[in-house]
């Protein structure tokens, strides 16, 4: 038998099996082709159909109105981080961002190549270990940004920043699109790497209010305008078709589990399980993040000791349970725990984390 192990890893992250399956099953032909996914041409009728059934199943599991575009783009979040301003910066007006870890920081440094950019909010002072509570943005601005889950820290937002109305709020939600319900038009643009919580690297998925493509300068380049995929439903040039077929295959999965209400319920009970470990643990474990700002999706914490973390890191790995080897900006141990990874998987963590405390106390 194939051997699998339970797999921590903050990305590229766990697949669901059956999605694996799946696609093994139909590697060397795709829907009837005699062809691999890979190799047909992305102008016949097959990938057309499998191109729309992702767009139609990212637009049912995240409830995305008629008035958004679906974009499907290469380049990964990190593209995003100065295409976003590229597309909706308006001249003379500042962009603000909150602060909430590496991958914002990352944000905010592209951004000020268009223009200025307001840090309204950071939690950078407490090595980004909560959210900022109350954040407002400010009127006449260009846009508003978040990062809804900071990976690397280990937290999350839990409650909507007060944006005004004409202002478009941006959101990067590589780490946690799908883990819960969203009202999607609260947002202006919401955009993730795949390879978090949807599928494999290659693909980031942009999901756009309409109005907001109109902003765009006509000298910007052709490729970097989000329009300009959105007027061609990501077809402009050749998309990347494998990272979407296989995001396909997770959004199937994902509905047939019961959608992102059943998402949800099921990342809240994978959450405590090992919070709950960490809170029993008498500060043997130290969670990072502050209790009002844990993330659904990764649990980071650290130990006494980098030895003890290490030697913690490798018990897990002899056990099948891979990848829980913190972040650097962090240290520590870090579980990540998308969509993708079964209750099981936390509960084994669990026990095992219950075991190392008793060992090495
Ligand atoms: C991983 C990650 C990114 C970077 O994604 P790439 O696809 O590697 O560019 C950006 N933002 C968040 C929140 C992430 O977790």
């Amino acid at each position: 038998m194939t051997k699998r192990v339970f797999n921590f890893y903050a990305g590229p992250a766990t697949l669901p099996l059956p999605v694996l399956e799946k696609a093994k099953e139909e590697f060397l032909d795709f829907a009837g082709t005699g062809m691999s996914v890979m190799e047909i041409s992305h102008r016949s009728k097959e990938w057309d159909k499998a191109m729309a059934d992702a767009t139609d199943l990212a637009r049912e599991m995240m409830g995305i109105p008629t008035d958004y575009k679906v974009l499907w783009l290469g380049g990964g979040a990190s593209t995003q981080f100065f295409m976003t301003p590229l597309n909706i910066q308006i001249p003379g007006k500042p962009m603000e961002y909150v602060n909430t870890g590496g991958w914002s920081t990352k944000a905010i440094k592209e951004a000020k190549h268009f223009g200025e950019v307001k840090v309204v909010a950071s939690s950078e002072e407490e090595k980004f270990s909560y959210i900022p509570q109350n954040v407002e943005f400010s009127e006449d601005i260009a846009f508003a940004h978040i990062t809804s889950n900071n990976t690397l820290y280990g937290t999350e937002w839990s409650y909507m920043p007060t944006v005004p109305k004409d202002v478009p709020l941006v959101c990067d939600m590589s780490s946690d699109l799908i883990a819960r319900p969203i009202s999607v038009k609260d947002y202006g643009v919401i955009y993730a790497g795949a390879q978090k919580n949807l599928g494999p690297a290659g693909v980031t998925l942009v999901v756009v209010r309409e109005d907001l493509l109109d902003r765009v300068p006509d000298l910007a380049p052709t490729m970097q305008k989000w329009k300009t995929h959105a007027e061609k439903d990501s077809m402009f040039n050749t998309p990347p078709v494998f990272p979407i077929y296989i995001c396909k295959l997770s959004l199937e999965y994902l509905k047939e589990l019961g959608g992102v209400e059943k998402m949800e319920k099921m990342n809240v009970e994978k959450a405590k399980v090992l919070y709950d470990v960490i809170d029993a643990s008498e500060g043997f474990y130290k969670g990072h993040a502050r209790e009002d700002s844990r993330s659904l999706m990764n649990v980071t914490f650290t130990m006494s000791s980098p030895e003890l973390e290490q030697k913690c890191v490798e018990g897990g790995t002899a056990r099948g349970l891979v990848g829980l080897k913190g972040h650097r900006s962090v240290g520590g141990m870090r579980a990540s725990i998308y969509n993708a990874m079964p209750l099981e998987g936390a509960k084994k963590l669990a026990e095992y984390l219950k075991e190392f405390q008793a060992e090495n106390q």
